[in-house]
């Protein structure tokens, strides 16, 4: 369906962002990895992809916080693979403390991932779908683009920054071929929320598993983590034709979460 298009998925070394890659690649595109994390490993899963699809698959060690890396990032895409069709801005961290007690230093990284650098490689990618009249992006955002929840001011703030820039991205690329839209997980057990379960599993003395229970019982109706394959398959069909319409759209995958 999406056989020869050329994806950046920014933070695909780990949990969601990977398993979009792995799905892109699937699909038949070629696909620029990035993120952090062990040389090897990340070597090891470009070859795996790479191998098993037949497509070309790289890697970026462009640190999301820099818009000078982030720059090289899409001119790198660009001279390797000659356009970007596709851009999954998925990079995202996460810290929780309440307000007063939040660290200014957090609150600037976390904006800069989780925000700035989808406008940065917005920005740079958009004069080349243009120029193709085709064009997808997908902002993974998260329930806390919709709703908030104590402890986590700067994702929230990021997060509802990027449903808002979502809607700008898609009214000025309206009739253009090109399609921005966010997407709104729920809980997804990854490394991200394995941290909130290891603090809260220490804080109240539980086990692994009755503190996953307990952060799915706070929030999540369906009471089942949203599994990464379930976020991949809905980028997936946000960059098929069939999803020419949805534009501007933010859209829950949150087992009800945001129902409530
Ligand atoms: P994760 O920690 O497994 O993966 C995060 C990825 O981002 C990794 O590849 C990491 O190396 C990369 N990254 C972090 N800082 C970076 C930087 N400065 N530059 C480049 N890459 C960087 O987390 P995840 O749960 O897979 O999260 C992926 C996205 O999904 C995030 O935007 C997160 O906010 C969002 N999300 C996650 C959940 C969840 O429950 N896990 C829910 C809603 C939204």
């Amino acid at each position: 369906m999406l056989d020869q298009r050329v994806a950046i998925v920014t933070g695909s070394t780990s949990g969601i962002g990977q398993g979009i890659a792995e799905k892109l690649v699937a699909q038949g595109c070629h696909v620029v990895l990035n993120g952090f994390g062990n040389p090897e490993e990340i070597a090891a899963l470009r070859e795996r992809l790479a191998q098993d699809s037949g497509r070309r698959v790289l890697y970026s060690d462009a640190d999301m916080r820099r818009p000078a890396d982030i720059q090289k990032m899409v001119d790198w895409t660009i001279a390797e693979l000659g356009v970007v069709d596709i851009l999954v801005n998925n990079a995202g961290i996460q810290h929780t403390d309440p307000i007063e007690a939040f660290p200014p230093a957090k609150w600037d990284e976390i904006l800069a991932v989780n925000l700035s650098a989808a406008f940065h490689t917005t920005r740079l990618v958009l004069p080349h779908m243009k120029q193709r009249g085709w064009g997808r992006v997908v902002n993974i955002a998260s329930v806390h683009g919709l709703v908030a929840s104590v402890n986590k001011c700067a994702y929230v703030a990021a997060k509802h920054g990027l449903v808002g820039f979502t809607k700008v991205v898609a009214l000025e690329t309206a009739g253009t071929g090109i399609t921005c839209n966010a997407v709104c997980p729920g809980w997804v057990l990854t490394p991200l929320v394995q941290q909130q379960i290891d603090a809260l599993a220490e804080r109240e003395g539980l086990t692994q598993e009755e503190a996953r229970r307990r952060l799915l019982a706070e929030k999540q109706p369906a009471g089942e983590f949203v599994r990464i394959d379930q976020v991949a398959d809905l980028v997936v069909y946000l960059c098929s034709d069939a999803a020419s319409a949805i534009t501007g759209a933010a859209l829950s995958i949150d087992g009800g979460w945001s129902a409530q």
